[in-house]
């Protein structure tokens, strides 16, 4: 009888060319995502040892880290960024990789357009040089980050040098409430876990709150796993992946199609698989979240009190004394109210279609306090076609928001968009380090309901307050 195994551990062993006991094992690559960013380095070195890439078919390229988010017709400033794009479209061209650029009706952030063209499918195993490749995982897909050399050895040879990773459950329970989304569900996660809570493992997200879950819910969910430290995170596919998979271009069709199916709706969890790690959250429980310090663990519930250093541990105290004074916000105070210059409604978290209806569903028939600076930024071209065909473009020109073209925008703040110096900015992207919104950027984490609040009043704000 075989052993019972986790979707990792099958995942794992479906694609492993080699294992030796001690050394990192070698592993099938099914998908590799590359930007413009992490892959010059690699493109570089295939030159020099006069390499060619292994799977052109299996690597696909986009441009979103440095691209501007304003007009598009006009030059790129930044001569780095102009630099970078200008090199990946080279390398596209000299070593045969699909590139789908700007005005390419497909150009978007690494993370949403591979699962919205269909190249991102479950069973696979998916790679890029980007932290938030977690993202895939909603699809029962096992997929990571990879640094640049690792970029390197998979554009070379499809194959990754890999150690395995621990299993980690993470059951959440019920039904998450009206005004309550995927964002909150996976901040009040790491809130829980903390920064280090997934380290060493694959988070399996399960339970009825996650079943739930449309598909672009279940992407921001796994984007995040990377925040509590995860290898991973995945989601088991199931008749709502399956729905949203089909049709879509780079999806199997016909009989390709039904045998695919056939394969993807084996890919579950055994009965009896034992996992190292399990956390239970009851999804009924769940409010609205938002961060008030500088990593995604220091997230509080909306109507909750920041917490002072003396509530916490010692060896905790140091940290959030300084978090808090970075972020010029006070202990043992509401966060509500808190005041907000920056609104950024975006990312690979959260710049999807549904991302926007919700922010909209906020912004329709408001406006924008006049403090805030309001950025909508689409995660694609397909984002921000179907939110200008549905009307949801108007409505945040309409309120006074900046509607612009796709890519990561302020998420990263490495392409002109920056929130800046001493302002505060409620941000749906994943990351509020010191300074990653620009220098001297304060940054919180929350879902784009509460993202809209906060642009309508200047401050933060409950969105359950806006239904
Ligand atoms: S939106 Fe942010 S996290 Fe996502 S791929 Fe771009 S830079 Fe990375």
């Amino acid at each position: 009888m075989t052993q019972a195994r986790t979707l990792y551990d099958r995942l794992w062993d479906d694609h492993l060319v080699v294992e030796r006991p001690d050394e990192p094992a070698l592993v099938y690559i099914d998908l590799h995502l590359v930007h413009e960013v992490t892959s010059p380095q690699a493109f570089e070195g295939l030159r020099r040892r006069g390499l060619l890439v292994r799977r052109p078919n299996r690597t696909v390229a986009t441009i979103d880290h440095a691209i501007p988010t304003h007009d598009r017709s006009l030059p790129i400033a930044d001569r780095v960024a102009a630099g970078q794009i200008e090199q990946l479209k080279r390398n596209c061209t000299d070593f045969g990789v699909p590139l789908h650029g700007p005005g390419s009706g497909r150009q978007g952030i690494v993370h949403v357009i591979g699962p919205e063209l269909g190249l991102t499918q479950p069973g696979m195993t998916v790679v890029c040089g980007d932290s938030h490749t977690a993202t895939h995982g909603a699809f029962g897909a096992l997929a990571f980050g990879i640094g640049t050399s690792e970029v390197e050895m998979v554009l070379a040879t499809q194959c990754l040098l890999q150690r395995r990773s621990k299993n980690q459950r993470v059951e959440v329970t019920g039904r998450l409430r009206d005004g309550v989304t995927a964002k909150d569900l996976i901040l009040a996660l790491i809130a829980r876990i903390g920064v280090d809570g997934g380290a060493g493992t694959v988070l399996e997200y399960t339970g009825s709150a996650v079943r739930a879950l449309d598909m672009e819910a279940r992407m921001t969910v796994c984007n995040m796993s990377i925040e509590a430290g995860a290898r991973a995170g995945m989601i088991a596919p199931d008749d709502t992946t399956f729905q949203y998979l089909h049709g879509r271009p780079f999806a199997p069709s016909g009989r390709a199609w039904d045998e695919a199916l056939e394969r993807w709706r084996t890919l579950v969890t055994d009965d009896g698989a034992s996992f190292d790690r399990s956390v239970e959250i009851d999804g009924d429980a769940i409010e609205p979240m938002i961060t008030f310090g500088t990593n995604p663990a220091q997230a509080i519930a909306i109507g909750g009190r920041v917490p002072s250093p003396t509530d916490v541990p010692a060896a905790d105290r140091e940290a959030l004394t300084k978090a808090l004074a970075y972020m010029g916000i006070e202990p043992a105070r509401p966060i509500l109210g808190h005041p907000v210059q920056t609104v950024f409604i975006g990312s690979c978290t959260n710049g999807r279609l549904s991302d926007l209806r919700a922010a909209a569903s906020v912004l329709r028939g408001r406006k924008v306090h006049p403090g805030v600076r309001t950025l909508v930024v689409p995660g694609s071209e397909d984002v921000g076609r179907a939110a200008e065909a549905e009307g949801l473009a108007d409505i945040f020109r309409t309120a006074g928001a900046e509607w612009r073209a796709p890519g990561c925008s302020m998420c990263i703040a490495m392409n002109g968009d920056e929130v800046r110096p001493g302002e505060t900015a409620v941000s749906t992207s994943n990351r509020n380090f010191e300074g990653r919104q620009g220098r001297g950027s304060r940054t919180l984490l929350a879902s784009p309901l509460t993202a809209a609040a906060a642009a309508v009043t200047g401050a933060v704000a409950d969105p359950r307050t806006f239904a």
